[in-house]
């Protein structure tokens, strides 16, 4: 089952992503892990991806692309956590492979900049907050109705405890 998981910073993704790839035993690719992981190792796509992170900016597609298919490469079954984030993220995806079910944990804007702002990473400085929701609802929001049109977009609601999160996500996957 390859499967995209959507929705604003402080949805919960990363957490919901961590139970079902463990529990399902699916590999999860986590593109903002992968270009952290970059930028403390201090590599050359480190020091130029850092620039676009610590604005909350999304780094450029082309370098995001060029990531994303080492990883899925011979992978049958996947969870993506954080890409795509654009348009052209996932008409790139489309060349590369077929995604079966999109998971959309929908989360309202006062709850997200809550969890946001008692998580304390690099980028969850309040200014930095406001201009990630910027760059999610101009540039990530659309590929909701995108998947939509396909057909493959599952919406799951993300308020509520993390098992109870889990479980509307096991039984949108078919899992249970
Ligand atoms: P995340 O951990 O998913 O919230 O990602 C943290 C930051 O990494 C984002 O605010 C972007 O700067 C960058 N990033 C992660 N994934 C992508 C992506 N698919 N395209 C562009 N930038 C990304």
């Amino acid at each position: 089952m390859k499967v995209v998981f959507l929705g604003p910073p402080g949805a919960g993704k990363g957490t919901q992503v961590e139970i079902i790839s463990s529990r399902y035993n699916i590999p999860k690719i986590v593109m903002g892990d992968i270009l952290r992981s970059e930028v403390s190792r201090g590599t050359e796509l480190g020091k130029i991806v850092k620039q676009y992170m610590e604005k909350g900016e999304l780094v450029p597609d082309d370098i995001i692309l060029r990531i994303i298919g080492k990883y899925i490469e011979g992978l049958d079954s996947f969870i993506l956590d954080g890409f795509p984030r654009t348009l052209n993220q996932a008409k790139g995806l489309e060349t590369i492979t077929k995604i079966d079910r999109v998971v959309y944990i929908e989360v309202p804007d006062d709850e997200v900049k809550r969890r946001l702002l008692a998580r304390g990473r690099m980028d969850d400085r309040p200014e930095v907050i406001e201009n990630r929701l910027r760059v999610y609802r101009e540039q990530t929001q659309p590929l909701i109705d995108y998947y939509r049109e396909k057909g493959i977009l599952v919406e799951v609601d993300g308020v509520g405890t993390i098992e109870e999160v889990t479980e509307r996500i096991e039984k949108a996957l078919g899992l249970k």
